[in-house]
């Protein structure tokens, strides 16, 4: 395991804590992975930033208090840096709402948004102000110079969603994976949106990407051997679900019947277990069991 220095923020988060049921301390965390890169943890979700002589690249705004708090924590991570860029990760709302947000907390205007080519239509029917659409896009790599940092983003094809950006620092070799990927965690709840088969290669394809350290959307970050253990945990869940289908189990029983032990000890693996595998026996049997 990977550790990291965390700052405390108990201070701040005190006055801003809510009726929401969440401790103070716990509402929201800054940490920093490496040199000049942040995780930005609000309630659930992570946001990371980095910075660099030309200004404060931000990875996910979250929301619109999420990015009000994460401009505070711009502010006193890098006094007088100003946002050089914003990058989302995907186009799922609860990670890229509140740029404009993060814009107007940090008392800019005409901050560019980068994503992927496929995060443009989605995020553009929805029609939110809190959401503006990105004016940067691309389709397989985009690597540009910001100060003193190379940053790249990398497409991996089709995953949790179709448009799926890996931002990657080399200087430092730090990746942030949003969604397709945790540390010690089963996939959200059934996999709904997940993109079946093409999702293996993009979790194999982040291995590619030379990073040492990975940010997660959610959860605590983790190295390579993390991914390993993604790898290996769908491909034993896949197997599983498959042996279900061939012995003409339904979905229901392959829920309650299937376990697999060497993971039980995974964040949220009683609630979200028994999810995934409805997920991969779906996609199973629309695939006729192959
Ligand atoms: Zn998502």
């Amino acid at each position: 395991m990977v550790s990291f220095a965390t700052r405390s923020v108990l201070t701040a988060a005190l006055s801003l804590a809510t009726g929401m049921g969440i401790a103070a301390q716990d509402r929201y965390e800054t940490t920093e992975i490496a040199d000049g890169v942040y995780q930005f943890r609000w309630i659930g979700h992570n946001a990371m930033f980095v910075t660099t002589d030309a200004g404060v690249v931000a990875f996910d705004p979250i929301g619109v208090d999420a990015a009000r708090q994460l401009a505070a924590e711009i502010h006193r991570t890098a006094p007088g840096s100003p946002l050089a860029a914003i990058v989302y990760s995907h186009s799922d709302a609860d990670h890229a709402t509140g740029a404009a947000a993060l814009m107007e907390a940090m008392g800019q205007t005409g901050v560019p948004i980068i994503a992927h080519e496929l995060a443009v239509a989605p995020i553009e029917e929805r029609a939110s102000a809190d959401q503006p659409a990105p004016n940067v896009t691309f389709a397989d790599q985009l690597r540009f110079l910001m100060g003193e940092r190379w940053i790249e983003l990398h497409y991996l094809g089709p995953s949790h969603t179709d448009n799926i950006a890996v931002p990657f620092i080399p200087d430092v070799g730090v990746a942030f994976a949003v969604d397709f990927a945790s540390n010690d965690r089963p996939g959200y709840q059934d996999l709904a949106s997940w993109h079946f088969p093409a999702f293996f290669n993009a979790l194999s394809g982040l291995l590619g990407i030379p990073f040492e350290t990975v940010v997660f959307g959610h959860g605590p970050p983790g190295d390579r051997a993390s991914i390993q253990r993604q790898i290996a945990y769908y491909d034993d869940l896949t197997a599983a679900v498959r042996e279900a289908v061939a012995a003409g189990w339904t979905e229901d029983q392959a829920a309650e019947r299937i376990r697999l032990d060497a993971y039980s000890g995974w964040g949220n693996y009683e609630q979200w277990f028994p999810l995934n595998v409805r997920g991969v026996y779906r996609w199973l049997a629309a695939a006729g069991g192959r």
